[in-house]
């Protein structure tokens, strides 16, 4: 694929992954961004004060890792900074999701983290989700609450405001704030019934086991 249909490639994945994020109710009104890193190192994301489902491709727009805009006719999102923390703290990570997905965003307004490992799914594919601390959405210091917390986690909650998730690409970064979602809202339900028990420490030792021979598994296959 030669570099200029990789990068008509990504826009287009921008759009449907938005869109997707938008029908899930996660980016309501122009909230939410989303940004891909390619290969030459700039960063492909979404422009400020648009609807994710109303994107078309050529809104997008592609900064440095400083946040310099190097091309498109739309102003960048002004939350740039938080994808740019995760880009530079993890050289692994490939795209950035951030989004206001209402039960994960409940938690993050009531002080919560989504720390409990109260579901097995969510210890073997998303690890405990911590809670930054609050900080102004588009400044420095948002990107200061997180940076502690980038290289440990997959997924941050940030108080009184959202998410933020990054993978090895969309689809990945996608799926977990999905998961952060679904968690939020497991969670949610086992405390309203007044009983959750959380999985004891053996049983979350024997359910990482279990994803590293996953892990070892699927690699192995690749080879
Ligand atoms: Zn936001």
């Amino acid at each position: 694929m030669t570099e200029m249909l990789a990068l008509q490639e990504y826009r287009r994945e921008l759009v449907r992954f938005g869109r997707w994020l938008y029908r899930k109710g996660f980016m309501p009104g122009t909230s939410g961004n989303l940004s891909v890193r390619l290969e030459d190192g700039t960063i492909l994301a979404t422009p400020t004060g648009c609807s994710k489902y109303l994107m078309r491709a050529a809104d997008m727009v592609i900064v440095d890792l400083d946040g310099r805009q190097i091309s498109g006719t739309r102003k960048v999102t002004s939350e740039i900074g938080m994808h740019l923390a995760v880009y530079r703290a993890r050289h692994d990570i490939r795209a950035v999701v951030h989004a206001h997905p209402p039960i994960a965003t409940g938690f993050a307004c009531a002080g919560r983290a989504l720390d409990e490992p109260l579901c097995a799914e969510a210890v073997m594919t998303l690890g405990p989700v911590p809670l930054a601390p609050y900080a102004t959405t588009g400044t420095d210091a948002l990107a200061q609450s997180l940076a502690a917390l980038i290289p440990h986690h997959s997924a941050i909650l940030m108080a009184n405001h959202g998410a933020v998730a990054y993978g090895e690409n969309l689809l990945d970064a996608f799926l977990k704030m999905e998961t952060v979602e679904h968690f939020a809202n497991i969670c949610l339900v086992a405390h309203q019934l007044g009983s959750a028990r959380p999985l004891q420490q053996l049983a979350i030792d024997d359910l990482l086991q279990a994803k590293e021979r996953y892990v070892q598994n699927a690699l192995a296959k690749m080879h």
